[in-house]
């Protein structure tokens, strides 16, 4: 369904749909930024350039791209070396939102976590039966 909203990049009222997030003329000025980053990634020196290079070498913010490669429009499997940085710690990554170091850092801290919750657990059983037994 259609709405009224702020455009995220310049804050003016447009009408937003599921397929245009942002307004008119920034929609335009993103189309012509996909162009440009396209038009040069697809270029054959170009397409083992990383986000930065590609940022640099046609003027669009990396923040952009990171959009283009998000949205689809972008495809990982044709440029080898394109990605958008790890949420946690900025390396680049070209699949979900965390690099697989950072995934399994998350994992170690939840299981720690866990054991951590086990242990209280059996602390309070352990107490609960000391309780009863006491009286
Ligand atoms: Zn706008
Ligand atoms: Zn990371």
């Amino acid at each position: 369904m259609a709405e009224l909203a702020n455009c995220p990049n310049c804050g003016s009222v447009f009408v937003k749909t599921n397929l245009r997030d942002v307004c008119e003329t920034c929609y335009k000025e993103e189309e012509i930024a996909f162009e440009t980053v396209y038009t040069f990634i697809r270029k054959k020196e170009n397409r083992t350039a990383t986000i930065f290079e590609t940022s640099e070498g046609t003027g669009v913010d990396e923040e952009l791209i990171i959009k283009f490669i998000k949205t689809g429009r972008l495809r990982l499997a044709q440029f080898p070396n394109l990605g958008y940085p790890c949420q946690k710690c900025r390396t680049i990554i070209r699949e979900g939102n965390l690099c697989d170091e950072c995934v399994n850092e998350l994992r170690s801290e939840l299981s720690t976590f866990e054991k951590e919750q086990k242990r209280i657990q059996e602390i309070r059983n352990r107490e609960k039966r000391t309780y009863f037994v006491d009286k």
